[in-house]
């Protein structure tokens, strides 16, 4: 039996408005090439850099979020390299004293172990165009977090919902909008295959996997590629890797840099300065309810656990969910299955966002309640969700309509009776206790009442009228 070891490199984007090191605005998406640019950025001789205090607050935020331990010191070193996109030819980045160390993330009722998490700053972009290549240095000296695992994954399934959890938490912790689609979340993942019991194999790092579904993919190809290797006795080559989306499989890259190629030195310009303990602890003071603490929360309330797990880790849903919840209409599990089950169903089938719609978390409230004190049925209510999501009332249309459940029982009486004249073979098949017939009955009066009676007291009347039960 073999096992795959995974560890994850994971580079945040953070949402400052300038920045690392210069004026620059830091939300260049979509702008002109070369037009968010400053001598600093761009490496020119003399120019200084200066620490955006945003960015170590935030990356401080995620710090304590982990639970990783802070030093008293914030220092930045040098990481040489030489590539066209990289104006200065080292990348302001830390070494031996990263903004965190330690910490964890609960994933599947185990920890994964973080390793580290330094500031950095990110390189420009090259595009190779019919033979040529163009830079743009927008993106140079923009702010971001490198967050390194332990080797604690061990399924690609699992390396994805780790992605899925950070993505979360830094959204909740409002740090950095981790799209992976506007490039603000990129993994590097690093994957070794073992024989169960035996110590860590070789590992190789792929690099640069910008959706969720590749690193899944690129860990599914390379954990049957390494399994092979082993099976035919021969030993896998550490190796630098990338991944072709189009034929899902990885191919070798350039060969990584030694640790001693970057040489390392602390940068001078930057000298090192304190980490006041009383900001960190301000820090700490202002982080939000946490994804794991949600979840807890949710539990606690009655929710299901799997539910909970789900909502807690869906920032936006949690935040209209809490919403919800503040005003006390409905229970927290009614809640939570109308809102993953059918709110989300209509959601995904339209293609829309939860915040693309009118829908408010007080009209989505009343309409849930609504139906647990049982004024409207659960058909009807789902059938006024497309109209909420224009911003409509729920109150107001089960009045303009008429929808509220048919309770009068000379009503639905009356209801019955027809539906038993209308089909005596199925009133026959009941009355000789074949309780399957009776569907077809209930079906009857429902579509007379247009869906507005409960299903249950209907099969109660039919029951007490055809003198069965
Ligand atoms: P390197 O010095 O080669 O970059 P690090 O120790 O910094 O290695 O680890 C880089 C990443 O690789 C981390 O996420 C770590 O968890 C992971 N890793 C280390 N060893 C292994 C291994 N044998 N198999 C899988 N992942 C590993
Ligand atoms: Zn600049
Ligand atoms: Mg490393």
């Amino acid at each position: 039996m073999y096992e795959a070891v995974i560890g994850l490199e994971v580079h945040l984007h953070l949402k400052t408005r300038t920045k690392a090191f210069c004026g620059c605005e830091a939300d260049y998406f979509g702008a002109e090439p070369n037009t968010h640019t400053c001598p600093v950025c761009l490496g020119l001789p003399g120019a200084l850099p200066v620490a955006n205090r945003l960015a170590v607050e935030y990356g401080l935020r995620l710090a304590l979020a982990l639970g990783a331990e802070v030093p008293g010191r914030l220092v930045f070193h040098r990481k040489h390299y030489f590539y066209p996109d990289l104006p200065k030819n080292y990348q302001i980045s830390q070494y031996d004293l990263p903004l965190g160390r330690g910490g964890s993330l609960p994933l599947g009722g185990r920890r994964v172990r973080i390793k580290r998490l330094h500031l950095e700053e990110d390189a420009g972009k090259s595009l190779h165009l019919e033979g040529r290549t163009l830079l743009d240095l927008n993106r140079a000296g923009s702010p971001l977090i490198e967050l390194v695992t332990e080797p604690d994954l061990k399924t690609p399934e699992e390396a994805r919902l780790f992605l899925q959890r950070i993505q979360a938490l830094v959204q909740t912790l409002g740090i950095s909008d981790a799209s992976p689609e506007e490039g603000k979340l990129r993994a590097d993942v690093n994957v070794s295959v073992r024989r169960v019991g035996e110590p860590l194999g070789t590992k190789v790092e792929i690099k640069n996997l910008n959706s969720f579904k590749s690193v899944q993919r690129a860990l599914e190809y390379e954990i049957r590629r390494q399994t092979e290797v082993l099976r035919r006795g021969e030993r896998v080559k550490q190796a630098t890797l990338g991944f072709e989306e189009g034929s899902g499989k990885t191919y070798p890259m350039r060969t990584k840099e030694e640790e001693a190629d970057y040489r390392y030195f602390p940068e001078p310009d930057l000298p090192p300065v304190a980490i006041p303990r009383d900001w960190l602890e301000e820090v700490r003071q202002s982080l939000p309810e946490l994804p794991w603490e949600k979840e807890a929360r949710y539990r606690a309330l009655g929710i299901k656990e799997k539910d909970a797990e789900v909502l807690a880790y869906a920032p936006a849903l949690s935040r209209f969910l809490d919403e919800a919840l503040s005003l006390g209409l409905a229970s927290p599990q009614a809640l939570a299955n109308w809102l993953l089950a059918d709110l989300m169903g209509l959601l995904n089938e339209r293609g829309l966002g939860l915040e693309a719609t009118r829908l408010s978390p007080e009209a989505f409230a009343r309409l849930v309640a609504l139906f647990e004190r049982g004024e409207v049925t659960s058909r009807v209510a789902k059938g006024l969700l497309p109209e909420l999501l224009e911003g409509q009332d729920p109150e107001a249309l089960v009045r303009a309509r008429g929808l509220r459940v048919v309770a009068d029982e000379g009503a639905l009486k009356a209801l019955v009776a027809e539906a038993i004249a209308a089909m005596p073979e199925a009133a026959e098949s009941v009355r000789q206790g074949k309780l399957k017939a009776l569907d077809a009955l209930v079906g009857q009066v429902m579509r007379k009442t247009k869906g507005q009676a409960k299903p249950e007291a209907v099969r109660r009347l039919l029951l007490e009228a055809l003198g069965v039960g």
